[in-house]
């Protein structure tokens, strides 16, 4: 992190095309940040992506965190389709779908919250 730019996904060289330096280091994201856009996605998604059964539309969240750096993640399905640009929403670690094992395998979500966290 020679000139402080925050990215996501990780990487072992920074994005900063005026850098490009390879000293990275982790830093933690705020637990929540700003819904800048969003989209619904009414059908099933090809494959690897495992719908529910029966499929149930959801959307799909752009979330801006204030270190400027914007996270595309999957949005709860009981939430549902009602949201709003601009409202804060929380990161949280969730089910994406179960293995033919039963494994869950997990991943991040954004949900609405009424205040930042
Ligand atoms: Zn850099």
């Amino acid at each position: 992190m020679v000139c402080g730019l925050a990215f996501f996904p990780r990487g072992f060289r920074c994005p900063n095309p005026a850098c490009f330096g390879d000293e990275v280091e982790d830093v933690r994201f705020p637990r929540s940040g700003i819904l800048s856009s969003f989209t619904v996605v009414r059908y099933p998604p090809p494959p690897p992506f495992v719908p529910t059964d029966p499929f149930e539309a959801f959307a799909i969240a752009e979330v801006e965190f204030d270190n400027g750096v914007q996270v595309i993640g999957p949005v709860p399905v009981e939430v549902g389709l009602d949201l709003t640009i601009g409202s804060p929403m929380k990161t949280e670690i969730d089910a994406y779908y179960k293995n033919d094992d039963g494994t869950e395998v997990v991943g991040w979500k954004f949900r609405p919250v009424a205040e930042p966290v």
